[in-house]
């Protein structure tokens, strides 16, 4: 019975042995699966406008341009807004 708890600790021992081994290689893994996130990223990072009428935000990109520095969510939003 001792020598399967050895066996058990060598064998956990030699898993946790090659998965210090296979470190260095993970980070180039992890550098591939970042370049593949990358246009997400950039678009995570892209400025942030609140819609002017219902506060909820939004990628400048994907905002409606209303007038001076106002920005909406949607068209809707820009006519309500300067409608009322
Ligand atoms: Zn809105």
């Amino acid at each position: 019975m001792k020598y399967l708890l050895w066996a058990v600790l060598l064998y956990l021992g030699w898993r946790w042995y090659l998965s210090k081994k296979s470190q260095p290689t993970s980070p180039s893994q992890e550098a591939s699966a970042a370049t593949d996130q990358a246009p997400e990223a950039a678009a995570s990072t892209e400025k942030m406008v609140a819609c002017a009428h219902c506060g909820i935000h939004l990628p400048l990109s994907e905002s409606v341009q209303g007038t001076g520095a106002l920005h909406f969510c949607s068209n809707e939003h820009r006519l309500r807004h300067s409608g009322s």
